[in-house]
């Protein structure tokens, strides 16, 4: 389709609708107050694909007006890791493979969690890995390298995050060089919680929290992780919404990247699940409010998944579908992206990952 055509196409589907609950859905000409970014990792077509298979119901997936497509590749190589691609979100920069934060000259970018910060957003990190994890860690650490850890975890307090939640208390406590992280987090401010959520409690806007609840990953949906994510995802909303200035959120269903590693099928279906839900809370949100832009999208694909037809007897059954794996690491295939709300417009199309920095930005209204 040419320019001018998906132009008119555009303008159709937002006039021509003629109804205000799709233009509050396409956010035309307005801004976003709040940004709410839900990142798959390793969530491709195929792994999505699952929750319209394997779900009850219609996945919140089919509750987007907007879909686009990035393509991911860092600056090293073809086919990117989850440092480089969240570093391409967070930062606008593409960078190589390992990178937290920093471009491809190891420069430390500033994050758009960092520029909300300083504009006088509030600002709140979920995943279900470690937080000092390559995607969360993209949001707030500057590093050369994701395994640093341990570094990753003491740029934490000093960052303008003001809500977590995560795993990964082993970089923060008892730790080989004997910094007492956990202690340095308190001082700057924050109620540390390492045992359980506390949904019920209200929190206060003039605080800092953090949820540190597993050593490193949190267990898998399988193994009983329960509603951690939707649940957590609800908990910030209703703490960061309480800022008249607004806020980013970035919430990381770490795991679907996981079960795509290890070419475990019904550890992605679960953990695709989960994200699910938490991308239904988010939704729930900004439907209610009418100034938030939500995003879902994936940094990889990973696993080279198919939903592929069984096989009986040397016969295609196409009645029946066993999930496929190419690789047991991520995959050069382009991305969806999903958006909803003020700016939802811009991610219409084809672009790089990195251009997802600058749709955010603009979707905020800060260019
Ligand atoms: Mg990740
Ligand atoms: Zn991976």
């Amino acid at each position: 389709m040419k320019y001018y055509q998906t132009v008119i196409l555009a303008v159709a589907l937002l006039f021509g609708a003629g109804c205000n609950r799709h233009l509050q859905q396409f956010g035309a000409g307005k801004k976003a107050q709040n940004v709410i970014l839900l990142i798959g990792d390793g969530m491709g077509l195929t792994q999505m694909s699952t929750a319209y298979y394997y779900e009850n119901g219609t996945p919140s997936f089919s509750r987007f007006p907007i879909i686009g497509l990035h393509q991911n590749k860092p600056t090293d190589e073809l086919i990117t890791d989850s440092a480089a691609g969240a570093t391409a979100f967070s930062t606008g920069y593409k960078s190589y493979n390992a990178a937290i934060g920093v471009d491809d000259d190891t420069i430390s970018r500033e994050t758009i969690l960092e520029m909300a910060a300083k504009k006088g957003l509030s600002t709140g990190l979920i995943a279900t890995s470690a937080i000092t994890h390559a995607t969360p860690a993209a949001f707030f650490a500057h590093v050369p390298f994701r395994d640093q850890q341990d570094e990753i975890a003491t740029q934490l307090p000093s960052s303008p995050v003001d809500f977590f939640a995560g795993g990964g208390l082993q970089f923060f406590h008892h730790r080989k060089d004997g910094r007492d992280v956990l202690g340095e987090l308190k001082e700057a401010g924050f109620t540390v919680d390492t045992t359980s959520l506390n949904s019920s409690e209200l929190l206060s806007i003039s605080k800092k929290y953090g949820y540190l609840l597993a050593p490193d990953g949190l267990p898998k949906m399988q193994e009983g992780r329960g509603d951690f994510l939707p649940q957590a995802t609800q908990m910030a909303l209703d703490y960061l919404s309480q800022d008249k200035d607004g806020f980013f959120l970035m919430v990381e269903g770490s795991q679907i990247d996981w079960g795509g590693h290890n070419n475990d099928a019904d550890y992605v279906i679960e953990e695709v699940k989960d994200f699910d839900k938490a991308i239904g809370v988010a939704l729930d949100f900004a439907a209610k409010k009418g100034n938030t832009l939500v995003i879902v999208t994936a940094d990889h694909e990973t696993g080279g998944m198919s939903l592929s037809a069984a096989e009986v007897r040397m016969q295609r059954d196409y009645n029946h579908i066993k999930p496929t794996f190419s690789t047991g690491g991520h995959s050069a295939t382009l991305i969806p992206v999903y958006a909803y709300g003020p700016g939802a417009w811009a991610f219409a199309g084809i672009y790089q990952n990195n251009d997802i920095f600058e749709k955010m930005v603009q979707g905020f209204g800060w260019k």
